[in-house]
């Protein structure tokens, strides 16, 4: 679940995300860690999707 990580921006120390958003290390503020990485998986996860899609036509054409 590596949606629930966050980074201390105190300590930089990685911990789980809890609802005061505080640092079980120092106590500083939590923060999510890297969202700007979500939209390239995305953007990959389209491409493999087209992958499959084409095979799967391709087996139905077989069949
Ligand atoms: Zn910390």
């Amino acid at each position: 679940m590596t949606k629930y990580l966050q980074k201390c921006m105190n300590c930089n120390q990685y911990g789980l995300a809890n609802p005061e958003s505080k640092c079980r290390h120092c106590g500083g503020q939590l923060l999510n860690v890297n969202p700007p990485k979500f939209s390239l998986v995305d953007k990959y996860a389209q491409y493999r999707l087209a992958y499959f899609k084409e095979k799967f036509d391709k087996k139905i054409d077989a069949n």
